[in-house]
């Protein structure tokens, strides 16, 4: 019951106005896959938690201060025993409200996927992502706090369901590859990232797998 709570009281969170708060600043955050904000201190958070599970509770027909303290008790439960999980800042640079809010979704559905858990265990806070650039996606270096992409830039790739254009998400599971765990496209016909990275990302997200670099 308790577990059942939770997770309903988080899904709220991430899929509802709450995101559309944190993503008005520069800054989101990526809080162990399952709770993002920014700005909202922790007696903030338990105050949203809280708000949320009295929301859920009251949709359900229950009491709405039930749902609250219920759900309040339940996040600072989590909170504490979550003392160690990886807590990534992300920071923009260009790009508009929408996008960044894109961005932050698709990222969520990466680091939800076990290789993206290792990347979000291995990335150093804050994660820049510049949304300034034109037709190309890249790392300067590998590894690197920084991913450059356009979010229109959709090359056509070759997969085992043939050509398709790559989506963004494809693209940062990609370079997120490079920026986080310096992964290089090197080894036969330069497939290593694609092959430790990006395909086992896309793989769990019942996408197509890239065949060609
Ligand atoms: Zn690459």
């Amino acid at each position: 019951m308790v577990g059942g709570l939770s997770g309903g009281t988080i899904s709220l969170i991430s899929g509802g106005n709450f995101q559309d708060g944190f993503i008005g600043g520069l800054v989101g955050t990526i809080a162990g896959g399952y709770m993002g904000q920014g700005g909202v201190g922790w007696a903030g958070r338990t105050a949203i938690a809280a708000t949320a599970g009295g929301l859920i509770a009251e949709l359900g027909g229950g009491k709405f201060a039930n749902g609250a303290l219920s759900a309040a008790f339940v996040y600072l439960f989590r909170e504490s025993m979550h003392t160690t999980r990886q807590e990534l800042k992300i920071q923009f640079r260009g790009g508009t409200k929408a996008e960044r809010a894109s961005v932050l979704s698709d990222l969520n559905d990466i680091f939800g996927t076990k290789r993206g858990a290792k990347m979000l265990s291995n990335t150093q806070s804050p994660l820049t992502i510049d949304l300034s650039v034109k037709n190309r996606a890249f790392v300067k270096n590998a590894p690197s706090d920084t991913i450059y992409i356009d979010l229109n830039f959709h090359p056509k790739i070759s997969t085992d369901s043939g050509s398709i254009p790559a989506t963004t998400r494809r693209i940062l599971s990609h370079e997120l590859g490079h920026s986080v765990l310096g992964a290089l496209d090197d080894g036969i016909n330069r497939m290593n990232n694609i092959n430790l990275n990006e395909n086992p990302i896309m793989n769990e997200l019942g996408m197509p797998l890239r065949l060609e670099y």
